[in-house]
């Protein structure tokens, strides 16, 4: 993806629509537990960008939780098709994590890491050549965005 391109994307039904701008922070793989329960999948694939970069046509409804770090973790999805479009939280805060699958053309992107692979399953398969964490691990690129000397 290019600095000047454009992720467009939106819910099954199409009542949510979205568009994201660049840079990507990260795209990554998440293994964790409640991916699977909240996608109904082995991992579900997600871009990490700031909530600024996200501009949203249609209001998602929300579910909350508490998640592996403790913070509170809210899933946005479409009241009517239940498609998942992105989740928030408190960690890390104005970054969100918007679902890789919900772009029209998800070959945009390419994951490069794989994470929550402590509560990945045996038969979910992920790319061996992309670095694996057992959680989630420090994201270096995020601090230095908050702090705008990178
Ligand atoms: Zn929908
Ligand atoms: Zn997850």
């Amino acid at each position: 993806m290019s600095d000047a391109e454009k992720l467009v994307g939106g819910c099954l039904c199409g009542d949510i629509r979205y568009e994201i701008t660049s840079p990507l922070t990260f795209v990554s793989q998440c293994c964790c537990k409640d991916c699977q329960k909240a996608t109904g999948t082995g991992h579900t694939t997600i871009i990490g960008i700031h909530k600024d970069q996200l501009s949203m046509d249609g209001t998602p409804v929300t579910y909350t939780n508490t998640g592996d770090t403790g913070g509170k973790v809210t899933r946005h999805f479409c009241g009517t098709c239940g498609g998942r479009l992105y989740t928030s939280g408190d960690h890390p805060g104005d970054f969100i994590m918007v679902q890789a699958g919900s772009l029209d053309d998800p070959a945009q992107i390419s994951p490069e890491s794989v994470i929550y692979v402590k509560d990945k399953q045996p038969w979910d398969l992920t790319d061996p050549e992309l670095p694996h964490h057992p959680g989630l691990p420090l994201r270096p690129p995020i601090e230095e965005s908050k702090r705008g000397d990178a």
